[in-house]
């Protein structure tokens, strides 16, 4: 693991400075190339911190590139979300923002260029032939019989192609490099496709697009960039990236280098996998709390600053792994201990009648708002002599090592009284129906005079003055195991309470905010609250199982 902090240099950042230092570059400029065909994932946050983060420490600039040369796929919407991702991420690309659409003319510019100088050729191969003639990691590939035809026919034929006298996958323009290349990719990648289809950006001005492998090189070079960080299933491409550079007439010439994907326990991270959850309705959207779209992290309650934490901590890597979910969860705990106001909230009401307490009273006890936040102050909360605790800090028969509430045990109610079990009322199913205590009036606050010893502290709301809420509860996505994601899908990823109650000023606050609720973990209120309706999402439990096991 790579650690920014302490000056430890990862190997990209030792191969700019090498470029810097031998003068090869002077102002360092990346970027993030997304394809708009779906909202961006944890993994994608990895890349953009990566890249971000690098123009910012070398005082250069990252450009924001929608590589959308696929037209089929690609939305709006979903370039609208990657900008907003982006955004609150924490970065900007000021007015670096493009899209591969705007180069078409330069792309094609250059496969005429390529064509004239007799490196590339128009193919009438089909599809299913190229691939049987490309050969196999042990065997050469087959040279097409259309590959020897003169650059005149060539230019003629790409022309035609351009204005579209063919059918879709009629022809291909294909770079002649070297069908016994020991790198696949370089038997004659094909460079532009025939496809009739209107483009959300160029409409219907074109009837070919561009590979991307061609695309994306020369994109980079119009833009000056200087290095290109990719992900490692890209390294053998780099000879294609090169020699698509080294072919054409453009100065700029980028530095490709790879890093290990990110990859997360227990959850799926590709956009096609991510499009079949929504699109068959597993989650509720993109947005869903349980999905690592960075839509869904936020709507979870992750914070950017977790999420950068997280991605700092993860390092970059040259080789595959698989990070565990808990170590993102610790990044987000860890933030939250900082500056989320505590509040006491039951998921699972049982209903605690005080019997000395005065029928009519009511009091506003002082709490805390953060401890670790000594400017947070402190709030006022309600008591009266009806409560609600959660229904296991109480058993009528005590377990072992069980220090909370049962007959005849006192405990101490957080900010508030020390209570202790008289006796318990049933329904007529045997199941309890409330809890009745004695309350000392001299331990207000939860201590007294004569310094007592309780061992439960116990959260709790006034039931009169608390509000009913929605909590949803999250797992993960997947259950453990191997196999196929739709297979290992864990259908209790998502559990709705809806009868909890929370102490009446979360009532109504903005959706978005963040909370320690008392011994029961992170939540953020959800868009989905409505007025006096509180929904609420569980961000993350208490209990830190990374930090335990990594330090
Ligand atoms: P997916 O397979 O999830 O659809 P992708 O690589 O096709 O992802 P792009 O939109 O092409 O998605 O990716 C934009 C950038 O994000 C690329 O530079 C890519 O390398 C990077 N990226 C994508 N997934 C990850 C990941 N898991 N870890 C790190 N970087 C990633
Ligand atoms: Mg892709």
């Amino acid at each position: 693991m790579d650690d920014g902090k302490k000056g430890i240099k990862n190997f990209i950042e030792m191969a700019i400075d090498e470029d810097l230092a031998r003068g090869k570059v002077k102002q360092i400029v990346t970027r993030f190339p997304p394809e708009p065909n779906g909202y961006l994932h944890i993994g994608h946050a990895k890349s953009i911190c990566l890249n971000f983060g690098i123009a910012k420490k070398y005082q250069g600039r990252c450009h924001l590139r929608f590589d959308d040369t696929n037209p089929e796929k690609e939305e709006q919407e979903y370039i609208e979300s990657i900008e907003k991702d982006v955004h609150w991420l924490g970065f900007d690309w000021g007015e670096h923002l493009y899209y591969a659409s705007d180069y078409y003319e330069r792309f094609y510019f250059y496969a005429e260029e390529l064509i004239e100088k007799g490196l590339a050729y128009v193919d009438d191969l089909n599809a299913q032939e190229i691939r049987e003639y490309r050969g196999t990691l042990t065997a050469p590939g087959k040279v097409s019989p259309f590959r020897t035809r003169s650059l005149e026919e060539n230019l003629d034929l790409f022309r035609r192609m351009k204005a579209g006298e063919f059918k879709d996958g009629e022809k291909v323009l294909r770079a002649k490099i070297d069908m016994a290349s020991p790198n696949m990719n370089m038997r004659d990648p094909v460079i532009y496709r025939i496809k009739k289809t209107a483009h959300p950006r160029t409409g219907d001005k074109w009837c070919i697009y561009p590979m991307y492998d061609f695309a994306h090189c020369i994109s980079d070079a119009i833009e000056g960039i200087t290095h290109s960080i990719c992900t490692l299933e890209f390294e053998d491409h780099r000879p294609l990236y090169d020699w698509f550079l080294d072919n054409i007439s453009i100065e700029n010439h980028p530095r490709q280098i790879e890093f290990a994907r990110l990859n997360l326990t227990q959850t799926v991270m590709s956009k096609r996998r991510l499009l079949t959850l929504v699109s068959e309705g597993y989650v509720r959207g993109w947005d869903d709390p349980r999905m690592p779209t960075i839509a869904g992290l936020r709507r979870r309650g992750y914070t950017p600053e977790s999420i950068r934490a997280f991605a700092e901590a993860v390092g970059v890597a040259k080789a595959y792994s698989v990070v565990d979910s808990a170590m993102l969860e610790h990044f987000v705990r860890d933030d939250l201990n900082k500056r989320a106001p505590r509040v006491m909230g039951v998921l699972h009401p049982l209903k605690v009648i005080i019997d000395n307490y005065p029928q009519n009273k009511e009091e506003w006890l002082e709490a805390e708002n953060n401890p670790n936040d000594e400017d947070s102050g402190v709030r006022s909360v309600p008591f009266s002599r009806e409560i609600y605790i959660e229904d296991d800090d109480f058993m009528e028969i005590p377990a072992k090592k069980y220090f909370r509430l049962s007959p005849g045990r006192e405990v101490r109610l957080k900010h508030a009284y020390y209570i202790t079990c008289t006796h318990v009322v049933k329904n007529d199913d045997g199941t309890i129906k409330e809890i009745h205590c004695d309350y000392d009036p001299e331990s207000r606050g939860g201590w007294t005079a004569d310094e007592r010893k309780v061992r439960g502290t116990l959260h709790w709301v006034s039931a009169a003055h608390s509000v009913k809420a929605e909590i949803r509860l999250y797992e993960p996505l997947l259950r453990e195991g191997e196999g196929d994601f739709q297979e290992l899908l864990n259908e209790g990823s998502q559990t709705v309470i809806d009868d909890a109650r929370l102490e009446p000023g979360l009532g109504n606050v903005k959706p978005g905010s963040h909370f320690q609720f008392l011994r029961l973990g992170y939540f953020i209120s959800d868009p989905d609250s409505s007025d006096g309706r509180p929904v609420f999402n569980r961000i993350v439990g208490l209990k830190d199982t990374w930090a335990k096991v990594s330090r």
